[in-house]
């Protein structure tokens, strides 16, 4: 196509891809490790009081109520939460307030596909650093001169989480710029590193309502941080849009984060579904990095991931699949309920024997 004039001075971004949102009554979704279960019961009660007529004002722009529930569910100052529209808008932000200087940020070549759009929206130079043959991160990559770090924990869309000892050595060995540790899947079994943002002024934790509190469709994400990495992140967004959050997500986002027992049910309910579909998968012949999120990671050791993507998805179960370097062979499979699971393992069982045969 014919390039314009005025193309010239267009901000040109190749954009991020979300997996895809197919919406069909027979399908198992599997793709973008949303949570299988429904939100707390309190989430629908909220939802039956909501007033139409409520929405006639403008939302808090200071997000109190959340930003208060959040800092009392963790123990920490309100000064210290940071609320946005899901952990992408919060981490976006961040790339925007933190990612200025003129030395590269470092992340992982393996990772989580929006880094490098943002860093590539913002113009932020930026290097990955090699995950090693079992996709853990190399502390000593990260020990060198550079812009800001960034890095998942557990990692996407590998799964592996990697123990606060290395988080705390990078974060260490990086005290002149800010350290973000994205923690989307920390509620499926790691350990958070929120105790060291008092420790340390540079660290900023994110963590989000998508997975483990079953509020993908919501937009929920926040992020914990001293009281000046904080107040930073608040004067970008006012500085961009006031309002990101709404009064229905301000609303029920509350009700999400008051049900404690019943997130510690989901959550363990969907590890328990993680370890037993890990032994049923590898007796099929996969192979992948223990996952402590709410998604595995999985490679066969015959079939390649993009005939398997393939023919899960004509018979309607959707998963992920990279056509990218190192990851092409694997398959990025939600944990989903118990029965879902089933039926997937139950195709796999199938298409993997009818290959066998025709061998
Ligand atoms: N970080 C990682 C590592 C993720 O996998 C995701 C989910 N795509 C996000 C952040 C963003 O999630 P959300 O915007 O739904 O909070």
């Amino acid at each position: 196509m014919k390039s314009e004039k005025w193309e010239a001075n267009v901000r040109k971004i190749v954009p991020y891809v979300p997996g895809e949102q197919p919406d069909s009554p027979n399908m198992i979704k599997l793709n973008t490790n949303e949570c299988p279960y429904p939100p707390a019961p309190g989430v629908q009660a909220a939802i039956a009081a909501m007033q139409s007529q409520d929405l006639r004002l403008y939302p808090d722009p200071g997000a109190e109520v959340l930003v208060k529930g959040l800092a009392d569910y963790y123990g920490v100052k309100k000064e210290q939460v940071f609320v946005g529209v899901g952990s992408d808008d919060v981490l976006s932000m961040a790339f925007l307030t933190f990612f200025n200087g003129d030395k590269p940020i470092l992340f992982p070549d393996v990772t989580y596909s929006f880094y490098d759009v943002w860093a590539e929206l913002y113009r932020i130079p930026y290097e990955t650093c090699a995950l090693d043959e079992n996709f853990r991160i190399r502390p000593q990559d990260y020990k060198r001169p550079n812009g800001g770090v960034i890095f998942p924990n557990p990692n996407a869309p590998t799964g592996v989480y990697e123990p606060l000892a290395l988080v705390e050595e990078i974060i260490k060995a990086n005290r002149d710029v800010v350290v973000i540790v994205d923690e989307a899947y920390i509620d499926f079994g790691g350990e958070s590193a929120l105790p060291l943002i008092q420790k340390y002024d540079n660290l900023l934790v994110v963590q989000t309502f998508s997975k483990s509190r079953a509020m993908a469709g919501m937009r929920i994400g926040f992020a914990m941080g001293s009281e000046k990495l904080i107040k930073y992140l608040n004067d970008a967004k006012f500085s961009f849009n006031s309002y990101t959050m709404n009064r229905p997500t301000l609303a029920l986002g509350i009700e999400a984060l008051k049900d404690k027992a019943y997130f510690e049910e989901i959550t363990a309910r969907i590890v328990a579904t993680r370890e037993r579909v890990k032994g049923e998968l590898r007796e099929l012949g996969f192979t992948f990095p223990d996952s402590l999120t709410n998604f595995i990671f999985a490679s066969h050791e015959r079939i390649p991931a993009e005939q398997i993507f393939r023919a899960l998805r004509e018979r309607e179960i959707y998963v992920r699949h990279w056509d990218k370097p190192r990851i092409s062979n694997f398959l990025r499979i939600t944990v989903g309920t118990d029965e879902e699971m089933d039926t997937l393992l139950s195709f796999l069982r199938e298409y993997i024997q009818r290959g066998e045969k025709t061998c």
